[in-house]
């Protein structure tokens, strides 16, 4: 069994149900795995619909060139479509959307201009305003505006919805989606709703978007339009794909909790999924929340994920992005001298010296409840390390060398470090090395510390608590 070619594996894509995240609701939640499909999103359905639309109302003739503007996936659909059909493809997008989108589209063969995020829609700039402008100048092209192109609902219409109501043998009760075209949400909630009238279709904004109040207060905002990072959901304009009248809630998301929700489901699920999945999801968790005296065992929720984590390696699978981006809290940021100072038991630094007999750096270490020991010389030189594994492994060998000298069997020397080396190069070090590092302090205190995991563990720890934050 084949495809005649890579058009015939979009859609159809599995239905996952959620098991650790919601497992605090009486209800069913399922996640509509759109990453399955080729292109690696939800966009591949509306890719082939918009260009078969076209081709069928006699708009575009073979060999012609399709223009969009475009987040990304849309992108990467029409150009999986356009390579199997024999189109060009160019793409405006936004210098908001991750490299990795933009490098998919040149890999898929298409031409990306990027244009600026924060200018008007109306500014000649704009992604939108560029891409018009394009269709005008390049002869047999088309600008195909997935946001007013009404093939767009209508792939939703003819493949996303009948899925989900066989999926579910007809049991879904609720569909929470995120809108950016407002395709998605419109298209199959007309189906379902067309099947049962009493499905419950709930829309998902990321916060700095007009939809949300739109949709509660019927006002357009335009002072409530503001920069937000997740992708690919959420406008500052009103796409005529947008039915407002087949929603029945609309929710709104913040940032942080679509970022932090994304990296959930991939740890929590293992569905490897993009940040307006994380968004939706967030949503659904919420308007769960507010409704849980509504929700039984017999209802059936049903969450759509448009596209894959891969888009998003840079940005929220990327530790230091989230961090910049205050979606993760900050490492506490203390110095190896604060660590040591933190710690119960300030002691003295307690060495071996290389001649020193094996029996008595063992009871040294029984008195002091020590597992491990620098060994410097008489020049106050560092000159190596011994660890109770590797005295425990000479007295395996050979039990009379309790009177052997100490050099005979140390290990490379501890790191040594200044006192001002700060945790995240400190855990470096302890990472990689044995399991510590030598501290060496100022001028005035010349000597060396030994600092241990334990004690980076515990200082921690108390860092944490005193920031009433425990991760
Ligand atoms: N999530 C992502 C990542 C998207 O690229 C899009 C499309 N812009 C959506 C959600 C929203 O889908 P729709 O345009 O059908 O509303």
């Amino acid at each position: 069994m084949w495809h005649d070619s890579v058009l015939g594996t979009i859609g159809n894509t599995p239905l996952v149900q959620l098991n650790e995240i919601v497992d605090n609701f009486p209800c069913t939640v399922l996640g509509k795995v759109e990453f399955f499909n080729p292109g690696g999103s939800v966009k591949d359905r509306i890719g082939i619909s918009m260009i078969e639309d076209a081709e069928e109302e006699g708009l575009i003739e073979p060999g012609g060139t399709i223009i969009e503007g475009t987040s990304g996936n849309t992108g990467a659909g029409l150009a999986i479509s356009a390579i199997a059909k024999g189109y060009r493809c160019i793409f405006t997008t936004t210098d908001k959307q991750s490299q990795e989108k933009v490098d998919v589209l040149r890999g898929l063969g298409a031409e990306v201009l990027v244009c600026p995020t924060n200018v008007e829609p109306d500014d000649p700039r704009s992604y939108y305003s560029v891409a018009r402008r394009l269709s005008e100048e390049i002869p047999n092209s088309i600008y195909l505006n997935q946001y007013d192109n009404s093939a767009n609902t209508q792939a939703h219409y003819e493949t996303t919805g009948p899925e989900l109501w066989e999926q579910t043998e007809g049991q879904i009760t609720h569909f929470v989606a995120g809108a950016g075209t407002g395709g998605t949400i419109s298209g199959t909630s007309r189906y379902l709703k067309e099947q049962k009238e009493e499905i419950e279709v709930i829309g998902v904004d990321p916060c700095g978007s007009v939809f949300h109040k739109y949709f509660h207060e019927g006002v357009f905002d335009e002072d409530e339009i503001y920069p937000y990072f997740t992708e690919g959901v959420g406008e500052d304009i009103l796409p005529e794909n947008m039915d407002f009248d087949i929603v029945d809630d609309f929710v709104e998301v913040e940032d942080k909790s679509a970022m932090q929700m994304t990296r959930r489901i991939a740890r929590e699920e293992g569905l490897f999924i993009g940040q307006s999945c994380g968004m939706a999801l967030a949503g659904a968790v919420q308007w769960m929340s507010e409704h849980r005296d509504e929700l039984s065992a017999d209802d059936v929720v049903v969450v759509l994920f448009p596209d894959s984590g891969f888009r998003y390696l840079s940005k929220t699978y990327n530790d230091d992005w989230m961090r910049d981006h205050g979606f993760l809290e900050k490492k506490p940021d203390v110095t190896a001298d604060e660590v040591l100072s933190l710690r119960q038991k300030n002691a003295d630094l307690i060495a071996a010296a290389p001649d020193d007999e094996i029996g008595d750096v063992i009871e040294r270490m029984t008195d002091e409840s020590i597992s491990q020991m620098p060994v410097i010389d008489d020049d106050r030189d560092v000159v190596g390390s011994v660890t109770e594994t590797r005295i425990l492994n000479r007295l395996i060998e050979n039990p009379d060398s309790r009177k052997d000298p100490v050099r005979t069997i140390m290990g490379t020397p501890f790191p040594v470090v200044p006192s001002s080396l700060h945790l995240e190069h400190l855990s470096a070090y302890l990472e990689e090395d044995a399991g510590a590092v030598l501290v060496e302090h100022g001028p005035d205190n010349d000597g060396y510390s030994v600092l241990t995991k334990s004690d980076l563990i515990s200082a921690l720890a108390g860092v944490g608590e005193a920031n009433g934050n425990a991760s």
